[in-house]
């Protein structure tokens, strides 16, 4: 899929959205991507999923483990692709752990996968619980990346898209000088 293709399915289920935005860094920006958007639908979630599938189907994977909520159907779709094992890591006293009877073994080879990374530290965490059990991160696949490239999990990595995110502080927020409230859109409340 070019990358045109991939910005028009992005595009059209309003995923990508211009305007003004209240980030959950108290960061105000003109562009907010909610990847959600996009994986409502099934058939648009496979052939994003297959560009990261693809990157990695030479790689012996056993396990494609996420980040919930965001990353677990991305990596349920890749698993599937891949032929894999799915797994997901979910918070308990704010921090990421596995749970409902999920293992790794040691030596075991994992994909980490995430729909949105900024900063990477969801997937960083996920990444040491795949350490603390001796198990191999094989790589790290993500949908969009919003550091433009700049987060590098010292694996391989590959993501559909990347996003170089404009943000401003309020007080130096231009888009807050022409007079439009920002708003806040999505939620990491869940
Ligand atoms: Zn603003």
């Amino acid at each position: 899929m070019s990358n045109s293709e991939l910005l028009n399915i992005f595009q059209k289920t309003d995923a990508l959205l211009n305007g003004h935005f209240l980030l959950t860094s108290g960061r105000h920006s003109n562009q907010y991507f909610q990847c959600a958007k996009v994986l409502q639908y099934p058939e648009h979630t496979t052939r994003v999923c297959k560009i990261i599938a693809d990157y990695f189907k030479e790689y012996k994977i056993d396990t494609v483990i996420s980040p919930a909520i965001g990353g677990i159907v991305v990596g349920q779709e890749i698993a599937r692709q891949l032929n894999t094992k799915f797994i997901f890591a979910e918070r308990e006293n704010k921090n990421l752990t596995l749970r409902r009877g999920f293992e790794l073994s040691e030596g075991e080879n994992v994909l980490v996968c995430e729909d949105v990374v900024t900063t990477g530290g969801s997937v960083f965490e996920v990444i040491d619980i795949v350490k603390s059990i001796n198990a191999n991160v094989v790589g790290v696949g993500m949908i969009v990346d919003r550091s433009n490239g700049k987060v590098d999990f010292g694996v391989p990595q590959v993501s559909t898209l990347q996003m170089e995110v404009v943000s401003y502080l309020s007080e130096d927020c231009p888009l807050c000088k022409e007079g439009t409230p920002a708003i806040k859109p999505g939620s990491r409340k869940i």
